[in-house]
């Protein structure tokens, strides 16, 4: 006997329901088969809402109702034959009747107990489970439908009862034995109690159902059909790396699920563990992909961990005082209370010392537990033993699940280093003693980013996904841009780097794509976007939170100098071929050192000074390696290499600059360069990576252009240059005779007397 069960979204429409009808068409007659039906998807949600919605007084249930016949009508019109719908749709319009008149009771009663939420939310499963049976009989494939609270005996805990599997077990031999050979369809998620009562098994409890029915039933198998190809590595809606498992435990299964990797309900493990009954997790959508096999066996093929999930929506609990310390009785009187109000614990941490207790509970939980355990602890608070439960909101909890961790050393080592380099800071660790699940908690604002980076340290080792924000698109931006957009393939089928810009600005607009801003069409994208504003552009990338960001500043712009110091605490990375940061004063280019050595990010600004030449690297490498550097001597400037090369004195000296500057050589400013302050900062930048303390003042700079150059705007500069052209033909003309070419030349050495400048 095989059972198999369908969810909410392989149930969705007429299309889906055929590809399950197909799924089940090929299975060997050899075999008993009892299908379980999920509500259609959505429908649970509606239906709840409908009495919530009555209970406030609130009459727009009957909107959602009206709605939810609709669809369930549509439905038996496309799956059935003009001629075999009546029966089925006069079905469906009773139902829903029924659903009708309990709203309508809840409207007049204003109250939506446990025990009517059950009642209303049975429908959904009841509906289309008989549909879909009438559907495979006028297919041709014969089956009987089965109600599942005949089979499945709970105790009377509305919303979430528990099975008494004795009585289960009972009821199954009969009834099968009563309707054994024939196709057995059936609801998931209801039961009923010892009176009758409709009862539910916890929302997503349709796989609790298989689960049980099988094992009650001594199945050979049980297949859970969904719409992901199996168990993953992670959820697959935020880890898009992440990648179907093959084989697992069914222990590693059980932690990932009560972890949140919702693809299977919780409870629904244990009953087949039990029972050793193997269960497969297939893709109703891809029937053909191998899916995921959950068996006894410890696998060991060399994967030390099997996956991570994590849950939102945590409330981090601390009972903390001096007081706790050494006294036995603490911890039973905290669960004591915590028990009494049916408040489910998750994770617990308590440190050595006793100093403090620490409890994760989901969120909702929070304000009655404040209130029960400070009243449990009220004497010893009085007297400043303990000190009143600390509560934090909009936590997360993440898990790293693995059979095999225990055996290997280093895993958690990996786990938080890896979260520590990305910034996501840790407040609470768990791990049993089968070392089976390392559970961490961090900010919920952290989770995405906590999973992605993990995912990329356990399963994708060669892979490594770079988000980066690039603020500027002038000459270097826009190659920078350009260069990314060629390299893009070659780094990820070569080096497994996949390099995205995410988010893009210049000094008008700006654009962010959390999938990669399209690199081949970005001018027409970035004028589209809206307006440019820095500390906008700053805040996102924050808020964004992704890993490995990196921001690149290719601007000259001081202001967006000036915002590093905001980007390092999150642990982005700042790349800047923008020299005014290391340039400025040098209280401000240490405090940006110790910022990003202190987050893990990277502060990089290898082309402020030598373009692609690896000038700064060398520097810092003869550091690294104990040698000290005495003197520098350096053609630092571009722009004026270019234009003392072509410089002949037959031309204009303003029009050389003019041609630098039209071809891309200058800063924007061409005064910064031409004046030598673009030289000053970048020796300046080298002294400093040389390890000397010094600042822009400290240096002497011979500038060679006439001082009234300087007097006006950019403008005024070239007529100035145009006024004074036989002062650089003066100049060339000397050199010249004495085969000389001009430069210009910076030069550091440190000496017994002190530092000197160009
Ligand atoms: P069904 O309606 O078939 O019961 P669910 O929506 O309850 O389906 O569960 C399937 C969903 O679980 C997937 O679409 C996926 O988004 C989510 N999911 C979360 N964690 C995991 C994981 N580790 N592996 C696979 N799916 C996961
Ligand atoms: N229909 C129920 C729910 O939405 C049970 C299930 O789909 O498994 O929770
Ligand atoms: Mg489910």
């Amino acid at each position: 006997m095989q059972v198999l069960k369908f969810g909410g979204t392989s149930v969705a429409n007429a299309q889906n329901i055929k590809k399950v009808r197909d799924i089940v068409a090929q299975k060997p007659s050899s075999d008993q088969l009892i299908i379980i039906f999920s509500a259609i998807s959505g429908t649970t949600d509606r239906l709840l809402q409908c009495g919530r919605l009555a209970s406030g007084g609130h009459l727009e249930f009957r909107e959602i109702l009206q709605q939810l016949v609709q669809d369930h009508l549509n439905l038996v019109k496309e799956l059935l034959p003009l001629n075999n719908q009546s029966s089925l749709l006069s079905f469906v319009v009773h139902q829903f009747h029924e659903v009708e008149d309990i709203c309508n009771g809840i409207l007049l009663l204003n109250e939506f107990s446990g025990r009517t939420q059950d009642r209303i939310a049975s429908f959904g499963e009841l509906i289309s489970s008989q549909v879909i049976s009438a559907f495979f009989s006028s297919s041709g494939i014969k089956n009987e439908w089965l109600d599942a609270r005949k089979l499945i005996t709970t105790d009377s805990t509305f919303t979430y009862a528990a099975v008494n599997f004795r009585k289960t077990e009972e009821n199954c031999r009969q009834l099968t034995a009563l309707h054994s050979g024939s196709m057995l369809i059936m609801p998931g998620f209801i039961a009923s109690d010892e009176k009758g009562n409709t009862t539910t098994l916890g929302r997503g409890g349709s796989d609790y159902t298989a689960a049980i029915i099988g094992a009650a039933a001594g199945a050979s198998l049980v297949e859970i059909w969904t719409d992901v190809s199996g168990m993953m590595t992670a959820d697959p809606r935020v880890v898009s790396n992440a990648k179907a498992i093959k084989e697992i435990s069914y222990h590693e299964a059980m932690e990932l699920s009560h972890f949140g990797a919702r693809v299977i309900y919780p409870p629904t493990i244990q009953p087949l563990m039990d029972k050793k009954i193997p269960v497969w997790i297939k893709n109703t959508f891809a029937p053909e992909d191998h899916g995921t096999e959950i068996n006894a066996t410890l696998l060991m093929n060399g994967n030390t961990t099997r996956g991570i999930s994590s849950i939102n929506g945590i409330a981090l609990l601390s009972l903390e005082g001096s007081g706790m310390v050494g006294i036995p009785g603490f911890s039973r009187r905290l669960f004591e209370t915590l028990a009494s109000h049916h408040i489910n614990v998750i994770l617990i941490t308590q440190a050595s010392s006793e100093h403090s207790i620490c409890v994760g509970v989901e969120e909702h939980f929070s304000a009655k537990a404040k209130e029960a355990i400070d009243a449990t602890f009220s004497f010893e608070i009085e007297k400043g033993n303990v000190n009143p439960l600390v509560i934090e909101k909009a936590m997360a909890i993440i898990a790293l699940v693995g059979d095999q961790m225990k055996s290997h050393p280093g895993i958690s080592g990996r786990m938080f280093g890896v979260l520590g380099r990305n910034g996501v800071n840790v407040r609470a660790i768990a791990q049993g003693s089968s070392e089976r699940n390392i559970s961490a908690v961090i900010c919920g604002a952290d989770i995405l980013k906590a999973l992605n980076v993990l995912h990329e340290e356990f399963f994708e080792a060669t892979f490594k996904q770079l988000n980066l924000y690039v603020a500027g698109t002038g000459n270097v931006g826009s190659k920078l841009l350009g260069q990314i957009f060629q390299q893009q393939d070659f780094l990820q089928r070569h080096l497994r780097v996949q390099v995205r810009v995410v988010g893009l600005a210049n000094s008008r607009h700006m654009i962010f794509s959390e999938d990669g801003i399209d690199l081949s069409n970005w001018k027409i994208l970035l004028q589209k976007g809206e307006k440019m504003n820095t500390d906008t552009f700053i805040q996102r990338m924050q808020e964004k939170n992704l890993r490995n960001s990196i921001f690149v500043d290719v601007t000259a712009n001081e202001m967006v100098a000036g915002t590093y110091e905001f980007i390092f605490p999150k642990s982005i990375s700042v790349v800047a071929c923008n020299k005014i940061a290391c340039s400025s004063s040098f209280e401000y280019y240490t405090k940006l050192k110790k910022l990003s050595t202190e987050f893990n990010a990277q502060f990089l600004f290898e082309t402020n000074v030598g373009a692609s030449l690896p000038v700064i690297v060398s520097l810092n490498d003869l550091l690294r390696s104990g040698d000290n550097i005495h003197t520098m001597e350096a053609v630092l400037s571009g722009t004026l290499n270019f234009v003392f090369n072509n410089y002949d004195g037959k031309k204009s000296f303003a029009s050389v600059v003019k041609q630098a500057q039209d071809e891309g050589y200058t800063e924007p400013d061409p005064r910064l360069d031409l004046g030598g302050t673009d030289v000053m900062r970048k020796i300046l930048i080298l002294a400093r990576e040389a390890g000397q303390k010094m600042e822009m003042e400290d240096i002497t700079n011979n500038g060679f252009l006439p001082a009234s150059c300087f007097d006006g705007s950019v403008d005024d500069f070239y007529k100035e240059m145009l006024k004074h052209e036989s002062h650089f033909k003066k100049l060339y003309d000397e050199a010249a005779a004495k085969n000389c070419k001009l430069k210009f030349v910076a030069q550091y050495s440190i000496s017994p007397l002190g530092v000197g400048g160009a």
